[in-house]
């Protein structure tokens, strides 16, 4: 039986995420609940309904198509999601487009064609793949046959990742890439634990294993006024990257709000309603003290 992966998104034509011009492919599941996640909807492994009660008009056809008794009459909420079999009949019958459905399972084949579109950009950009998430090495035969794919016609490949997954996975997969996009968030296990839900061990083990792979990695710093930009977090996600073979780039990716509004779609709860985006001053001597260990560093993905 052909392996098929479920994938929430792919957004072409981006400048982010690697070298070039590139196609994420974003996989859904994430062993991780980040606070400050900006995909909620990636976090299960299955795909998920999102309701928006702005769109919704009241008509009801929902409830007369849920087989389930899964839709809930109320304002705010649509669906039963202990009572909801995800069978998406609700969604195919909403003409005022309030559902949607985040994931969707595809075959590699499925996922090519969409990538092969961008190859013309590829070749005069030196771009390709990245696949993000989520968490891609939650799927990873699906992730190995796609990458693999992407190998065979010369397609560059790109991995953004939490880390949080053995090694023997990770060992697996890495010979299909061409670069590590590895998200450091805290440096301090028990922080790590509290603002993500696991503690981090497993995360520095990899990336130790992966440095000494000589495979090229950039580190990507998750930047959260109030949770990890204490100076002393900075200095010493400095002194670790700085001690790495081979490493010699950090990205800093400062906290934005994009991600909100799909929480209340969810009936998630965001809890950082209080956390603004870092000012530009602090992002620079954030940038600055990162450089004072000898590491490139770039502000943004
Ligand atoms: S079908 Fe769509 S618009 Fe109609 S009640 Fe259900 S969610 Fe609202
Ligand atoms: S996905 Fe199916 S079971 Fe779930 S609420 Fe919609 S119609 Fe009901």
């Amino acid at each position: 039986m052909e392996t098929v992966g479920t994938i929430f998104n792919i957004q072409r034509y981006s400048i982010h995420d690697g070298p070039g011009i590139r196609t994420l492919v974003f996989f859904k599941g994430c062993p991780l609940r980040c606070l400050w996640c900006s995909n909620p909807e990636s976090q299960n492994t299955y795909p998920e309904i999102l309701f928006s009660k702005v769109k919704c008009i009241g008509c009801g056809k929902c409830s007369e198509v849920c087989s389930e008794d899964a839709i809930i009459k109320s304002a705010d909420k649509r669906i039963d999601r202990d009572k909801c079999n995800r069978c998406l009949k609700c969604i195919e019958t909403c003409y005022a487009e309030a559902l949607e459905v985040a994931g969707k399972k595809m075959t590699v084949e499925e996922v090519i064609k969409e990538v092969e579109k961008d190859r013309p950009f590829y070749e005069k950009s030196g771009g390709g793949i990245t696949v993000s998430g989520g968490e891609p090495l939650m799927q990873p035969k699906f992730l190995i046959e796609l990458l693999k794919e992407c190998k065979n016609r010369n397609i560059n490949t790109a991995i953004e990742t939490c880390g949080y997954v053995s090694w023997k996975t990770f060992n697996e997969v890495l010979e299909y890439i061409d670069l590590v996009l590895f998200d450091l968030k805290h440096m301090d296990s028990n922080s790590h634990e509290e603002f993500t839900g696991k503690n981090n061990n497993i995360i520095i083990e990899n990336i130790k294993k992966i440095s000494k792979s000589k495979k090229l990695m950039i580190i990507r710093f998750p930047l959260i006024p109030g949770y990890n930009d204490s100076n002393k977090n900075i200095k010493q996600t400095g002194e670790f990257v700085k001690m790495l073979e081979g490493v010699n780039e950090i990205n800093i990716i400062p906290f934005h709000r994009l991600g909100e509004s799909k929480y209340e779609k969810l009936d998630m709860e965001w809890t950082m309603h209080d956390v603004k985006p870092p000012e530009i001053d602090r992002l620079e001597e954030i940038k600055k003290i990162l450089e004072s260990y000898g590491l490139k560093v770039k502000i943004g993905g």
